[in-house]
């Protein structure tokens, strides 16, 4: 697109599927601006992402709403869980009915914490990149959608509490505001707090941020769930391990090379994911190993039907020079998911009036205290096409207008500084308020972030912008760790280590400089 303008009807922050599913809505309504701080992938690229699975759209519900409700651990929003489920077939049939020319093979299979097979999966692991290929194409046909790429967004603009805009940095840097009616956030994950993660370096919780700046509650932020097994080499990204590995009947074993998933659960490796991380964490904690991780196994498993059922996995790891079929995987957990976020209600509405969020950046409660496998892409579906509905159908004021970009500052170059400032805010995250949590370490946690907070004030560049924002988000995620003084779903205490329901089985809320509020 040529230039930002100065105003439209809409602005939704955030490319990924929440974001350009409810885009798709609103194109209906008025002119829709996507705005995304990075490119949209051109899909020749393999990314991450790419290995995501999908879910079936079985007519009976009841079982997947069990294994939503198990991995929730009492906290799930039944009403959230039950649209997610009553929904997903409208939404994944008119997903199918938007790719269809692409002849995407769909095949069922199990993953893990799932009791039968539900997981949809196109030409080999490769169905998360047909479901966003679809949703990409659909959105560029319709003439009411603008998509923004490299624009970040700074802020979201209020006036008597109410969403006049949003400010965003463009490509080169030069600020500018564009005034809307309504905003919606789908700004994704938050997996960079961590030291260890698989989420792209994008996700440094600025919707959050974004959200908590301009009034927002935030909510469930201490339930992160961590991804048990992710490539542990030095100099290589954490590359995601899929679920479906151990689903299929993959080992785990620790630095001895014995089995050890027995001792933890009956369901060895295909235990619920906060138990399998946890059961890695303190095998890796007893290997007394300096640099500790564990193995992921699939040596025993006939190796044409590894290479045929895993091939970009396969691919992958052949490029770092490990051959899944003879050599066993180095692995350790990495931070996934951020099954918190900002508060919403069952169509994407804040507190803030002009406000919506959906995706993984949202809290309805669908989750619970830890997300079912697979479920997040089907939240940001359902949950991005309802925001969109109600966006459309909320009193609209006529936008004002925005301005027109100011003096250039440039996005700056690497400050060492700062990046040294962010490894702290990781490390202190990553061992602090991580996989195994104590009072005392979360109250270290609150009090060094504290004292960070004058080097983040006044951020010019994004790099900065990203910084404040993973600082206030970390404070906001290691206040409500501490208030919650039991241990739930993704987060685990060591000082309490059981349920309290009487107190606990409520969703936490925080907001800017308030306290934390179990409702
Ligand atoms: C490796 C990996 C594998 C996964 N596998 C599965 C799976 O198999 N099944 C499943 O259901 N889920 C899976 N997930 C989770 C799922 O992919 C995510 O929860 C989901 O994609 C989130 O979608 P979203 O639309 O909320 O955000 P995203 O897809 O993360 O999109 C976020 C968007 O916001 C933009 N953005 C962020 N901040 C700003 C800003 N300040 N200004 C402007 N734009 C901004 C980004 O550029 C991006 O376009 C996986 C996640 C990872 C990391």
């Amino acid at each position: 697109m040529k230039g930002l303008p100065a105003e439209t009807d809409f602005v939704v922050i955030g490319a990924g599927v929440a974001g350009l599913r409810a885009a798709i809505e609103l194109a209906a309504a008025g002119r829709v601006l996507v705005l995304a701080k990075k490119e949209i992938p051109n899909f020749k690229v393999a990314d991450a992402k790419s290995e995501a699975a999908w879910l079936s759209d079985e007519e009976d519900v009841s079982l997947h709403l069990q294994d939503t409700l198990d991995s929730g651990d009492g906290l799930c929003n039944l009403a959230a869980v039950k649209m997610l489920l009553e929904e997903a077939p409208e939404r994944i049939d008119e997903l199918i009915a938007w790719g269809k020319h692409h002849e995407t093979k769909l095949t069922f299979g199990l993953e893990n914490a799932h009791s039968k097979g539900r997981v949809l999966h196109a030409q080999g692991d490769s169905a998360g990149k047909e479901i966003f290929k679809a949703l990409c194409e659909k959105s560029q046909s319709l003439k009411h959608i603008s998509i923004a790429p490299f624009t970040f967004t700074t802020a979201i603009v209020t006036e008597d509490g109410r969403v006049t805009g949003v400010s965003v940095l463009d490509e080169k840097g030069v600020p500018q505001e564009i005034a809307c009616s309504a905003v919606l956030l789908a700004t994704g994950g938050c997996g960079q707090l961590y030291r260890n993660t698989t989420n792209p370096e994008t996700a440094t919780a600025d919707g959050v941020a974004l959200a908590a700046r301009a009034g927002a509650e935030v909510s469930d932020m201490e339930f992160v769930q961590f991804h048990p097994t992710a490539l542990y080499m030095k100099k290589v990204p954490r590359f995601f391990l899929s679920e479906d590995l151990r689903a299929e009947g993959a080992y785990l074993r620790n630095f001895e090379l014995d089995r050890f998933m027995g001792k933890y659960h009956p369901l060895g490796e295909r235990a619920p994911h906060d138990l399998v991380v946890r059961a890695i964490a303190h095998e890796m904690e007893v290997s007394r190993a300096k640099d500790p991780f564990v193995y992921l196994d699939l040596t025993h498993m006939r190796a044409s039907a590894v290479q045929k059922r895993f091939p970009r996995i396969y691919a992958a790891l052949m490029a770092h020079n490990i051959d899944i079929t003879e050599d066993v995987i180095p692995v350790r957990p990495a931070a996934h998911h951020c099954v918190g976020g900002v508060r919403t209600d069952l169509d994407g509405k804040t507190n803030v009036a002009g406000l919506y969020a959906a995706g993984e950046v949202a809290a309805t409660g669908v989750h619970g205290a830890n997300r079912l496998p697979s479920n997040a892409l089907l939240e940001g579906l359902v949950f991005g096409a309802r925001a969109g509905r109600a966006m459309r159908e909320m009193d609209r004021t006529a936008p004002r207008t925005g301005s027109a970009p100011q003096a250039a500052y440039s996005n700056g170059p690497v400050d060492a500084g700062l990046e040294e400032l962010i490894g702290q805010i990781q490390d202190l995250m990553w061992n602090e308020v991580g996989i195994v949590r104590t009072r005392m370490g979360m109250q270290k946690a609150v009090k060094a972030l504290e004292d960070m907070a004058p080097k983040l004030a006044q951020p010019k560049t994004r790099r900065k912008h990203e910084a404040a924002n993973l600082h206030l988000t970390s404070l906001l995620l290691a206040k409500s760790a501490l208030a919650r003084e039991e241990s739930r779903g993704a987060h685990y205490r060591m000082d309490c280590p059981d349920h309290d329901d009487k107190k606990f089985l409520k969703h936490s809320t925080i907001k800017v400089g308030g306290t934390v509020r179990f409702v």
